[in-house]
């Protein structure tokens, strides 16, 4: 018998096994769950009398050993490849770091199901006589959900195996200086370039890596391309530039955030002048932690964007209490400014209280010559939007800079 759990190396990569192949056998400590892919998978168990009993024979589409996981019992059944399978495996930390995190009702909930899961196992183990039926229900009923996830699980088992395959690129978009239309500095915004998915939009990975653990390691690769991008148009432009980075709510709170990034920049030649933290208004809403980071990156001189402004809650304790660098006025408020009047109040406003209370303004999703021009008039120092650039690889971004920017 081939064994099993232990061989598997890359544990994000797909499993390939032949027929009759044990994926796991009764009793095993249970470390992985399966999706199938493809063939077919047989569910067993022995009775009492010491005969095998197929409990169930599982499809393309299924996932099975999910309860093992979950619990970290042992395994109450045995898994075999009926025909040859490809099985995606799921990792305990994907599911693990859910569970911890999860409303206790939901925990409590789900301890209800597997229960009654293991249950129908021990019934039918006991009956040596196989009914389905009640399971096919509580099947039927959970099949929508259980779908839902595994598509989830699917995407995040890609993402993580596309960020170790480096197929997540970092795009730089401009941040012009309004009153010498000159680039100073560009916000970093991901990519993920993925061979099977296509170009999938931040809007759905990023909160996926966010709520597993994968948004850390992404965070401090992504700085790291950051502080070597800005080394690298010193070098080649001798301009020394900024860069905003996005940092997610889940870095915030992670201990060592601030100590990782202040040894990386300390080991760069980049001042942390040079890096702004872009954080969404909403983040700063989790307590204590957030505003002591907010006071700690002012400490070691690492400006604070506070992003999407007027989107969220608009706490102006917050801005009374904490010194920011740059307030961000979010995109809604540009999009119709030239044909809404309430829209130049706000951004006019946003403008002010930026000045007021000695931060910088910048507009993001400039997209023409009109509203430009009127945050301009209204003192907005920087702007961002497709009117400049679209975000871009940093060899064009690198090139952008080298052309001067003129406005009409
Ligand atoms: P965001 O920080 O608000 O980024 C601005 C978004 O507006 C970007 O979308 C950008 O491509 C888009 N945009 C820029 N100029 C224009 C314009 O003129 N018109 C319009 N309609 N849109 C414009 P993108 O790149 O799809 O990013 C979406 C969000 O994903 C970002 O919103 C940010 O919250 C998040 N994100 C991207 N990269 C990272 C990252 O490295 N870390 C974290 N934590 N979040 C990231
Ligand atoms: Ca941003
Ligand atoms: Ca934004």
């Amino acid at each position: 018998m081939i064994n099993q759990e232990s061989d598997i190396d890359n544990q994000f990569l797909n499993r390939s096994l032949t027929t009759g192949e044990c994926i796991f056998t009764e009793g095993d400590k249970g470390d992985f769950a399966y999706i199938i892919e493809e063939g077919e998978v047989e569910i067993s168990t022995v009775t009492p009398e010491n005969k095998r009993l197929i409990l169930n024979v599982l499809k393309s589409g299924d996932m099975f050993g999910e309860l093992a996981l979950v619990d970290g019992s042992a395994r109450s059944a045995s898994a075999y490849a009926k025909t040859n399978v490809i099985l995606t495996v799921v990792t305990g930390e994907q599911v693990k770091s859910r569970i911890e995190s999860a409303d206790p009702i939901l925990k409590l909930l789900l301890m209800v199901v597997m229960n009654y899961f293991r249950s129908e196992t021990g019934r039918l183990r006991a009956k040596s006589e196989p009914d389905f039926s009640s399971l096919d229900k509580t099947k039927k009923e959970y099949q929508e959900k259980i779908f839902h996830a595994i598509e989830l699980i699917r995407l995040e088992s890609d993402l993580r195996n596309g960020f170790k395959r480096e197929e997540l690129v970092p795009f730089y978009q401009a941040i012009v200086d309004l009153n010498t239309n000159s680039i100073v500095g560009f916000e970093v915004l991901l990519r993920w370039f993925s061979p099977t998915r296509g170009n999938v939009s931040p809007s759905i990975f990023i909160p996926l890596a966010e709520s597993t653990s994968l948004i850390i390691p992404m965070g401090e690769w992504l700085l790291d391309q950051a502080l070597s991008a800005i080394e690298q148009v010193k070098k080649e432009t001798g301009i020394d530039i900024f860069l905003s980075i996005n940092i997610a709510e889940k870095q915030i709170q992670s201990q060592e955030f601030l100590t990782v990034m202040k040894q990386k920049i300390d080991l760069s030649s980049v001042k942390p002048k040079q890096i702004k933290l872009e954080i969404l208004e909403r983040s700063l809403f989790e307590g204590e932690k957030a505003l002591s980071l907010v006071q700690e990156c002012r400490e070691f001189g690492l400006p604070l964007v506070i992003d999407d402004f007027g989107t969220g809650y608009a706490n102006l304790s917050y801005l009374k209490n904490f010194q920011f660098d740059t307030l961000k006025i979010d995109q809604c408020f540009v999009k119709d400014l030239e044909n809404n009047v309430k829209d130049q109040i706000i951004c006019k406003t946003l403008i002010d209280l930026s000045h007021g209370l000695e931060m910088t303004a910048v507009a993001e999703g400039i997209e023409n010559q009109q509203q430009c021009k009127i945050l301009s008039s209204l003192g907005c120092n920087y702007g961002q939007g497709y009117l400049f650039s679209p975000p871009v690889p940093l060899d064009r971004a690198i090139e952008l800079m080298n052309t001067s920017i003129t406005l009409t």
